[in-house]
C-alpha cells in the first residue's frame, strides 16, 4: 500500500486482493493443512480449500494463474514484460512443504520462481512479481520512458548512475 504501487493503487491503474484460503475450508476446525504421503518433515496445504478458493475467484478462467515455487527456473525480465500484459494474475502462495500437486495439475497455468532459494512462504514472492509487473502498466511510474534504458532492457545491463555532487568523498563524477 505504499510508495510507488500504493500510488497506482490509489489511482486505480492497478488492483490487488489478497484472499484468505483458509476461508474457503469445508473443514468445521477450519484446516488446510495435513501430513504428507510418504512421510517426511512439515505439512502440506490440503487441495480443497485451494480448488474452492481459485473457482469462486475466477470462475470463467479469464486469469493467468499462477503458482509460486522455487522449484521451477527464475523470474526474468522477459517473463515479467509477458506477464504485465495480462489484465489479470491470479497468483497462489504455498506455505509449510507447498500444496498438493493435484492443484497445481488442475487448477494453474505457469510455476514461478523468484530465485533459487526457499523461503517460508508464497507472499514475498508474489510481492515481488506483482511490484516487477506494475511497473510496466501504463502511467504507474512517472515517466513513460523510466523503463525503457534500463537492466536487461535488450540484453544489457544499466551504465552506473549520478548525480550532483559533481564531487564527493574525493571521488568526482
Ligand atoms: N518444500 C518445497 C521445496 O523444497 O521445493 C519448499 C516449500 S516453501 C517452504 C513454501 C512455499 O513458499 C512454496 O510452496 C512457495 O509457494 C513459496 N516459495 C518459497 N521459496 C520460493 C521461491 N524461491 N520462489 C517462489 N516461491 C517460493
Amino acid at each position: 500500500n505504499s510508495g510507488v504501487l500504493g500510488r497506482a493503487m490509489e489511482n486505480g491503474l492497478i488492483s490487488v486482493k489478497a484472499v484468505n484460503i483458509r476461508d474457503y475450508t469445508a473443514d468445521k476446525h477450519g484446516k488446510c493443512d495435513d501430513t504428507p504421503f510418504g512421510g517426511g518433515a512439515g505439512m502440506v496445504m490440503t487441495p480443497q480449500p485451494i480448488h474452492d478458493a481459485i473457482k469462486a475467484l475466477d470462475p470463467g478462467r479469464e486469469a493467468l494463474r499462477i503458482y509460486m515455487s522455487p522449484k521451477v527456473k527464475t523470474l526474468a525480465q522477459a517473463t515479467v514484460l509477458r506477464l504485465a500484459k495480462q489484465e489479470r494474475l491470479l497468483i497462489l502462495c504455498g506455505n509449510y512443504e507447498g500444496v498438493d500437486q493435484r492443484v497445481i495439475d488442475e487448477d494453474i497455468d505457469e510455476e514461478i520462481s523468484i530465485g533459487d532459494y526457499v523461503l517460508t512462504g508464497g507472499e514475498l514472492p508474489a510481492m515481488v512479481l506483482i511490484n516487477a509487473c506494475a511497473r510496466y502498466v501504463k502511467g504507474v511510474l512517472g515517466s513513460e520512458h523510466s523503463t525503457d534504458e534500463e537492466s536487461f532492457v535488450g540484453g544489457l545491463l544499466e551504465y552506473p548512475q549520478y548525480t550532483r555532487p559533481r564531487e564527493y568523498l574525493g571521488r568526482e563524477v
